[in-house]
């Protein structure tokens, strides 16, 4: 082998063991640099004479064109090499299963929520909503609760300050003014909200919910009140044989007023540790629309009468679900949450 060949033999065997692209260059250089092997062969015709410089210029020439081409493919390999390597690092690992979002779910007390308005559309009952900042005709004058009532300190209210005569609603009645003032009867409604009184302990918080309802008309009786609102207790803890009764009571928009309460769900009315082992639960007011209320909303208290409930929501959620603190709900523990997901 003539010694062009064995120099392109070389050229070739080495760039082929090199794995690194800088280390190439420098093999590079060695022979096809300005002082590299090719160079200098060229470099050592101009010694030739013309005949024998035809064929060596021929013969380094083919020579350089291989050892260029070799040069070539291996940038082209270790190009490709360095490519599957970054390829292979930044990899993702598709088979790992992903980690998912957690699912919310609703707050007990909203769950009792929609099912007290569930309960009560399907009897014809709307659900009317109002502002949670009041003013003090719609949460007391108009309902038969004028400045100088005893029942104004009954609740200890949060006026708000350099705003005279707007406090956070104490219940939910002012939704009941509001809808009488903009409706002519009949009128049947539930007013679900949040209410506000400063009142803080394991039964009581300084805000909480109330639902009332209302049923005005020409003919509506305590007979009336007694059937809505046992029925829905009944289909509100799925107890057919639930019992109420109604203890006289006071109120200043109802006249007669009663306390209700229902035969206890723990025990069904035979004495538990929960009811005081009365057999009995306190669970909501009611009473026949005082003709005051109505005369303030301009409606005739001579042609329509009604009646009208209130009861908690929180309590009821605690009763049906064996809640025993009232703060558990307003808390935001999410142990306690997810166990009504
Ligand atoms: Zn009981």
């Amino acid at each position: 082998m003539s010694d062009i060949e064995q120099l392109v033999a070389r050229a070739t065997a080495e760039f082929s063991g090199i794995g690194d692209a800088a280390l190439l260059e420098q093999a590079k250089a060695r022979y096809l640099g300005k002082s590299g092997s090719v160079t200098e062969l060229l470099k050592g015709l101009g010694k030739l004479d013309p005949a024998a410089r035809k064929d060596a210029g021929a013969a380094i020439n083919s020579a350089k064109e291989r050892i260029e081409s070799a040069l070539n493919a291996r940038r082209e390999a270790l190009r490709h090499a360095a490519l599957e390597a970054q390829l292979k690092a930044e990899a993702l690992d598709i088979t790992l299963p992903g980690r998912g979002l957690p699912t919310g779910g609703l707050h007990p007390v909203t769950r009792t929520l929609e099912r007290i308005e569930a309960l009560f559309r399907a009897i014809g009952f709307d659900v009317a909503d109002g502002p949670e900042i009041e003013d003090d005709f719609h949460n007391f004058t108009a309902l038969n609760t004028p400045e100088n009532h005893p029942a104004r300190s009954m609740h200890d209210t949060f006026y708000l300050e350099n705003a005279p005569g707007l406090l956070l609603r104490t219940h939910t009645s002012p939704i009941q003014v509001r809808y009488m003032e903009t409706h002519k009867p009949p009128i049947r409604i539930i007013a679900p909200g949040r209410v506000y009184r400063v009142d803080s302990d394991a039964t009581h918080s300084p805000m909480f919910h109330q639902v009332e309802g209302l049923w005005i008309d020409e003919e509506v009786s305590f007979a009336d009140l007694k059937g809505v609102f046992t029925d829905f207790l009944r289909n509100f803890f799925e107890k057919p044989d639930l019992r109420t009764r109604f203890r006289p009571s006071f109120f200043p928009f109802t006249e007669p007023s009663a306390e209700i309460d229902m035969s206890c769900v723990f025990c069904d009315g035979n004495g538990c540790r929960v009811c005081s082992q009365t057999g009995w639960l306190e669970i909501a007011g009611s009473g026949m629309v005082h003709p005051n209320v109505l005369r303030h909303v301009g409606i005739d208290s001579e042609k329509y009468i009604g009646f009208a409930f209130g009861m908690g929501p929180d309590r009821l959620t605690m009763l049906r679900y064996g809640v025993n603190d009232l703060r558990l709900f307003f808390d935001g523990d999410l142990r306690f949450l997810q166990q009504f997901k």
